[in-house]
């Protein structure tokens, strides 16, 4: 008998794990800028606020049961990805020329491996591509019929472009035209979907994707595929994801420049991503970021009405949000 206590006493010890090694977090957006409140009615709210939740909870599913950050913010994505609401995959906004090209990029914060892809229109789920990129090519960054022909060698199946084009997007095409608005006039709810999370085992990872923005022509790419402006992954300080207005996050190099201030320990997480972003809004950008840290902080920044987002983390947070100032927000100052 006493040895039978014992061993189960061994035994517990054996399996018991410390809390620290329990930490896991993940943070979601489904684009910065976001309709008016006054056009927002509350069933499209309420339908917003599911799809973000039903991403969120995938995530959080893999950490929990232990899987990695890679796995958790890939079976986020590719939620957004399918859901038409969101300019990522299917629903992502029409290029000039009447077409969805669709970019989007990964990166692993433990060995820093990353890959991206642009300018493809014949994948369902570009974040898996991009995946593929990373894990099955010598490469980091392909674009248009060669990233296609990748995915085809990979064993992707080739999605008929119908499959992207959704009414709405279509429309916001025609109605920039037809008044000769900008992209940011005719579009500003971007809806470019990405996550990044923490897993148990300590490992950091980022993902971003996108259509990029309504009417973009000459084969215009913004940040979201760009590894260190719209995504970035490193153990050492963060992982973030980006939305908005993509010219000024490659300039900044936002994602970059997050985690370089972290890991310099320049500033803390919440106030490196602000300080950050208000460089974005100083030149005249707009948007916002996710990140998650080493420690397990899911934060928020963003210097437009509202970004579509969520976080949940084993601290017991759980929460999607939308409009700045709702729950889950942090946001950055207005300019
Ligand atoms: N950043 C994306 C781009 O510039 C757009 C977005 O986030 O909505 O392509």
């Amino acid at each position: 008998m006493k040895s039978l206590t014992a061993l189960l006493a061994a035994l517990a010890m054996t399996t018991a794990t410390p809390s620290q090694a329990e930490n896991w977090s993940i943070a979601i957006h489904g684009g910065a800028g976001t309709l008016e409140r006054a056009k927002m009615t509350p069933e499209l709210e309420a339908e917003y606020e599911a799809a973000l939740q039903a991403a969120l909870d995938a995530g959080a599913d893999v950490l929990k049961q232990g899987g990695s950050a890679m796995e958790a913010i890939q079976a986020a994505i590719v939620i957004l990805e399918d859901n038409p609401r969101f300019n990522a995959g299917r629903g992502a906004v029409f290029t000039w020329d009447g077409t969805n090209e669709l970019d989007a990029s990964i990166m692993d914060g433990r060995d820093r491996s990353a890959g991206a892809v642009a300018g493809v229109k014949t994948v369902k789920n570009p974040i898996l591509l991009a995946d593929k990129v990373r894990t099955e090519s010598e490469h980091v960054f392909l674009m248009g019929k060669g990233a296609e022909d990748f995915s085809v060698e990979k064993g992707f199946e080739v999605t008929p472009p119908e499959y992207f084009a959704t009414p709405a997007r279509r429309e916001a095409l025609e109605r920039m035209k037809a008044k000769q608005l900008s992209a940011l006039d005719v579009d500003h709810k971007f809806g470019t979907v990405g996550a990044v999370a923490l897993d148990m085992q300590g490992n950091l990872a980022a993902g971003t994707s996108t259509g990029g923005m309504t009417g973009k022509r000459w084969g215009r790419i913004g940040d979201a595929p760009v590894i260190g402006a719209g995504t970035y992954a490193d153990n050492r300080s963060c992982a973030v994801s980006a939305t908005g207005w993509g010219e000024f996050f490659i300039r900044v190099g936002v994602a970059h420049e997050i985690c370089t201030r972290l890991r310099l320990g320049i500033a803390a997480p919440q106030d490196a991503a602000d300080a950050v972003m208000q460089e974005v809004a100083d030149l005249g950008g707009d948007g916002g970021v996710i990140l998650v840290t080493p420690a397990g902080d899911a934060l928020f920044s963003f210097n437009t009405s509202g970004m579509y987002r969520g976080r949940a983390t084993s601290g017991g947070i759980n929460e999607v949000a939308i409009f700045g100032g709702d729950a889950a927000s942090s946001a950055a100052p207005e300019h």
